[in-house]
């Protein structure tokens, strides 16, 4: 059996900033990818109008290595050129002799006898099974790894074409003159959706939540900044990260927006509006996610600038309806360009499934509770994922004694700086549950968590231990504080995948995201490692 020093579980952002670190250690590591290349997300995202939210230049891997080179063309990347990037980086940094890719991990068991854990794995191209041993395991899985579909009488007897947006067929997939049906309204569905309207026969859009989208607004690539940012790298790292809100080039204004007059907070939120990207979310006043009177004033402002975009008025109040459905921030907004105007085109309707819920799927396409039947070529599930948590359960993980995570996390998400588990020795993830993870830009939370690991690798080897597994106790209070500190917001009044609540099933109801921001984030998870990890056990 082949035995590594370390094995990392996925081929994107974090996975290959961690993989990189510990070779730079000098560590016999190895990656298991399943998908054939690089890129995570931006691997298995690469439906019609698959585009990431955060703008370059930060949107890249900040590692010295694979900065000097490589330009992006455009402000906000399609998956066309981020697939083209994650290539040119695997090959820079020589990642693709470390890394097997087309290859599940199917199981992960920790040995209490061996202190080593055991790591099965199964090709997606040959089927043959495989096993490992390894110190260390890294899961770098992100936080949508496991795909969900909603739970509809008969989804298997539709006879048309029908996938999740996560499974876009390479070969990709005609929709011209075609009807279709686009289950979901999230970064995916508002996607696709604002894509393929123009192509398609009919498009019918059903809709749960309305989507509170943002305007992408310019979609020109800065190049000089970011030749300019290439060359202040280091600079740029320890200035900017440990000050940082989400880790993004601009900050929250420091203002509370309930002390503003009314005249200063249009000012602002005309200045984020206008500038695009994240501004109006995460550019925007201290107390957006906070104070229900300034959550109130950015919903007012974001109604006023999107109903007049939708012509018909039953369009347009399923869109933007009249009072909010949520406070605004509370579910991840996407950037949009051309979103509500598709709903401007005779072939595209909506149908609000709040109200009309779709009770079956039939061999031809859809019914709903009012008993209308809608015949369709291809539907579209853009249902989402079973996000931050789900990817740890589709593994076999188990930890001492052979505690599964289900057990662990029986009553409710524990982690220690989301990044361990106290009965799981050795472990470590990043991305994932109650770290910055989806308010933080993803390469900066990949850089500051994978270096974070490495390092406390180093430190548990370097000193003779076996193994290493943060305390008890130090995970009930960290899971206290993340609580708090979410109780501080809007956050835990909405039904979302941030607070474990966008799907049926048993998931506790709870913030599963550090809210403090990047910064905070960076000094808490520093001051364990500066003082010599005092919240950790370390085995001989
Ligand atoms: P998502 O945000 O979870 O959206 C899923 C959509 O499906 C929601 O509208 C949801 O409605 C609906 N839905 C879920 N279950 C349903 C059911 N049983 N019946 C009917 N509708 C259902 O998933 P996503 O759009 O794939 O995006 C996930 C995350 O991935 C994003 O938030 C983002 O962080 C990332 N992403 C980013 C980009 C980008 O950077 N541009 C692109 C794609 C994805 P409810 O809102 O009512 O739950």
């Amino acid at each position: 059996m082949i035995h590594y020093d370390q094995i990392v579980v996925g081929g994107g952002f974090g996975g290959m900033t961690t993989l990189h670190k510990l070779r730079e250690k000098g560590y016999n590591v190895h990656g298991f990818e399943r998908g054939s290349d690089f890129g995570g997300v931006w691997h298995h995202n690469r439906y019609p109008g698959a585009r990431v939210d955060s703008e370059t230049p930060v949107y890249q891997l900040w590692l010295k290595e694979v900065l000097s080179d490589f330009i992006f063309t455009q402000r906000f990347p399609d998956w066309k050129e981020l697939q083209r990037y994650f290539k040119y980086a695997g090959q820079k940094l020589k990642l693709y002799d470390y890394f097997t890719m087309n290859t599940e991990v199917t199981s992960s068991h920790w040995n209490d006898e061996e202190n080593l854990w055991y790591v099965s794995t199964q090709s997606n191209l040959t089927g043959d099974e495989q096993q490992f041993t390894c110190n260390h395991l890294v899961l770098c899985i992100g936080f949508a790894a496991k795909k969900t579909y909603p739970d509809l009488k008969g989804r298997d007897s539709f006879k048309g074409t029908s996938f999740h947006t996560a499974d876009w067929p390479w070969e990709g997939i005609d929709v011209k003159g075609k009807k279709v049906a686009v289950i979901g309204t999230g970064a995916s569905g508002v996607q696709v959706i604002q894509s393929i309207s123009k192509e398609v026969g009919e498009l019918v859009v059903f809709q749960r939540t309305p989507n509170l989208v943002l305007p992408m607004q310019s979609q020109e690539a800065n190049i000089s900044k970011q030749k300019e940012r290439k060359e202040a790298y280091h600079q740029i790292f320890n200035d900017s990260i440990p000050s940082s809100f989400s880790g993004f080039e601009f900050e929250p204004d420091t203002r509370w927006g309930k002390d503003c007059t009314p005249e200063e907070i249009k000012e602002k939120f005309d200045e984020c509006w206008n500038n695009g990207g994240f501004r109006f979310w995460l550019g925007n006043f201290s107390d957006i996610m906070v104070d229900k009177s300034t959550n109130r004033a950015a919903w007012d402002y974001w109604k006023e600038k999107s109903s007049v975009r939708v012509k018909d008025p039953r369009k347009r109040k399923i869109l933007v309806p009249d009072e909010p459905p949520h406070y605004i921030f509370t579910k991840r907004p996407c950037l949009e360009t051309t979103y509500f105007e598709s709903y401007n085109r005779d072939n595209v309707d909506i149908v609000d499934i709040n109200i009309n819920s779709i009770t079956e799927v039939t061999e031809n396409g859809l019914v709903t509770k009012d008993g209308s039947s809608y015949e369709f070529d291809i539907i579209i599930y853009a249902t989402g994922f079973d996000a931050i948590t789900g990817g740890f359960y589709q593994m076999d993980l188990k930890g001492k004694n052979g505690i599964t995570i289900s057990e662990a996390w029986e009553n409710g998400t524990y982690t220690y700086l989301g990044m361990g588990i106290s009965q799981f020795p050795n472990l470590y993830f990043l991305y994932g549950p109650q770290g910055p993870t989806a308010f933080c830009n993803g390469p900066t939370c990949a850089l500051i968590q994978g270096v974070w690991i490495s390092e406390l690798i180093d430190f548990t080897t370097k000193h003779g231990f076996k193994y290493n597994t943060p305390s008890l106790e130090a995970q009930n209070t960290w899971k206290k504080y993340i609580q708090d500190n979410a109780n501080l917001t809007l956050l835990p009044y909405t039904r979302s995948w941030y607070m474990g609540a966008n799907r049926e099933g048993n998931k506790p109801r709870e913030c599963l995201l550090y809210v403090r921001g990047v910064g905070n984030y960076y000094k808490d998870i520093n001051k364990e490692s500066d003082s010599g990890y005092p919240n950790f056990i370390f085995v001989k």
